[in-house]
């Protein structure tokens, strides 16, 4: 359930770029507050349309309406006009209810449900929303002076204790949520703002053609490496494709794209879930195998390396076969460069004796 709202927070979150955490909060806690009010006067509706309350029901409808604008206005991001129709509607409402049917059905719960509003929605300044307040409160004596001085125009019978009921579940709702909902929505604020931040860092480590990791992070991980925290013994690895460029050439870049993403694919499934493959270059690869001595990488590699060879590719354009030539040898954590250097070296051993091998 919890997660569920916070997927649905979520989602709401990334329709917009806000500007800043507050208004994150703004959006969400006026969404929550303009939903409320349109079930209210959708049942308020549904209520005067059974006890044949035209004024009443029409008032009702007006709300209903006003809340649907305030839904576009929210979008807009003007929660100013949201804050006051909410306010505005309610208040009328209140006073024609007192007018038309008087109050003992509690109706005084609504200008309360409304004064929580103006505290926990910081829909306008501190100033406007003291007005309101204080239109509020005057609202509250007028009410008092309604019931003293006017006779409602109608007496609704039993069904009296059905709105109060209602009422004083709205109000016990609408006050426990707002005043409990302000932390749920922070809560939720700060989850999103760290997984927006941990999906901003793994882009800014990954290559978008291939997926796979940069350069960048090659840095991060390598410093990591030197610095001891990571403490096996590795081995290092360059693949460059054969004859990419004859590739590219013959059938357009776009093919080479996909075999890039095909080798990509290909090298993270057919090796080790601990190993980890970086695009190096526009066609090379850089492995790092974790505890492997070098014999066993070339065993691995040389595996992989052959089972690449056999695979039929199929590109939009063609079916390709395309091999690699790979150089392999220990990773010494304390001279990284060299080690990057030596593999890159044996990769051009490879090459030079006729390609598609594995040179140790
Ligand atoms: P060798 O067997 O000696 O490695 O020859 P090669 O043709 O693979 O090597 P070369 O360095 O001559 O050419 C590499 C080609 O890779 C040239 C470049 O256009 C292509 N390339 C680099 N990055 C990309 C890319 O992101 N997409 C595509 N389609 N091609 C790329
Ligand atoms: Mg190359
Ligand atoms: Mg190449």
């Amino acid at each position: 359930m919890k997660k569920k709202l916070e997927n649905i927070l979520f989602r709401l979150l990334s329709r917009h770029s806000f500007m800043s955490d507050h208004e994150k909060y703004l959006y969400l806690i006026s969404l929550a507050a303009c939903t409320y009010a349109v079930s209210m006067n959708f049942f308020l509706m549904l209520f005067h349309l059974t006890v044949n309350m035209t004024p009443l029901f029409l008032i009702s409808l007006a709300g209903f309406l006003c809340n649907m604008l305030d839904f576009l206005l929210i979008e807009k991001g003007r929660y100013l006009p949201v804050g006051l129709l909410i306010s505005g509607t309610v208040i009328i409402h209140t006073l024609a209810t007192a007018i038309c049917i008087g109050t003992k059905n509690l109706v005084i719960v609504y200008l309360l449900t409304t004064l929580v509003m103006q505290f926990i929605i910081p829909y306008a300044s501190t100033r406007v929303r003291a007005l309101v307040i204080g239109i509020l409160w005057a609202s509250m004596i007028a009410l008092v002076f309604i019931d003293y001085h006017l006779t409602p125009l109608r007496d609704i019978g039993n069904a009296y204790g059905a709105l109060a009921m209602f009422n004083i579940h709205l109000a016990f709702f609408g006050i426990g949520i707002q005043l409990t909902i302000g932390n749920t929505i922070w809560d939720a604020i700060l989850r999103f703002n760290h997984a927006e931040l941990e999906k901003s860092r793994s882009e800014a480590n990954t290559d978008p053609l291939t997926g796979l990791y940069n350069r960048r992070y090659a840095d991060t991980f390598f410093e990591k490496l030197t610095t001891g925290k990571l403490e096996q013994v590795w081995c290092v690895a360059m693949v460059d494709i054969d004859d990419f460029k004859v590739i590219n050439d013959a059938y357009g870049h776009l093919v080479g794209d996909e075999i890039l993403m095909f080798i990509s694919d290909f090298i993270k499934t057919n090796l080790r879930r601990t190993d980890l493959v970086f695009r190096w270059g526009g066609e090379e690869f850089l492995i790092v195998l974790k505890d492997a001595e070098v014999s066993n990488a070339f065993r691995l590699l040389d595996k992989l390396r052959d089972k690449l060879a056999s695979e039929n590719i199929e590109t939009h354009a063609k079916i390709l076969n395309v091999t690699v030539t790979i150089g392999v040898c220990p990773l010494d954590t304390n001279n990284i460069e060299q080690s990057i250097e030596a593999c890159d070296r044996l990769m051009y051993v490879g090459k030079n004796a006729g390609k598609n091998r594995v040179i140790m």
